[in-house]
């Protein structure tokens, strides 16, 4: 039978602590807005489904209905509604978002 150390203990309780407090920090930062500059920039919707596929042509590529920030590599997932993107730095964009970033 293993033992746990008391430095595994602390350990254990310094994580569970900064996890806490990104999960807390997370949930105080702004939705990013429709008319945000970097969000017109780079095409994003708050709903994968209305994108204008004829002016975002990857949106169009095949597999394309299956774009959305859930399904992007760079996403961080806050809970089921919001997550982070590095392209949006200090804001929540939502999980069924969409922008010209999107990467597989
Ligand atoms: Fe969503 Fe990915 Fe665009 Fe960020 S880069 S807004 S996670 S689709």
């Amino acid at each position: 039978m293993s033992k746990i150390t008391r430095r595994q203990v602390i350990n254990t309780a310094i994580a569970l602590a900064g996890t806490t407090v990104i999960a807390r920090f997370s949930h105080a930062q702004d939705i990013i807005a429709s008319d945000d500059a970097t969000a017109l920039a780079m095409g994003y919707v708050a709903d994968h489904t209305t994108v204008d596929t004829a002016k975002w042509t990857k949106k169009a590529s095949p597999g394309g209905e299956n774009q959305k920030c859930t399904s992007c590599t760079i996403y961080q997932r806050i809970d089921d509604d919001y997550g982070l993107c590095p392209i949006f730095i200090g804001k929540r964009v939502h999980a069924n978002g969409w922008c010209n970033g999107w990467v597989a």
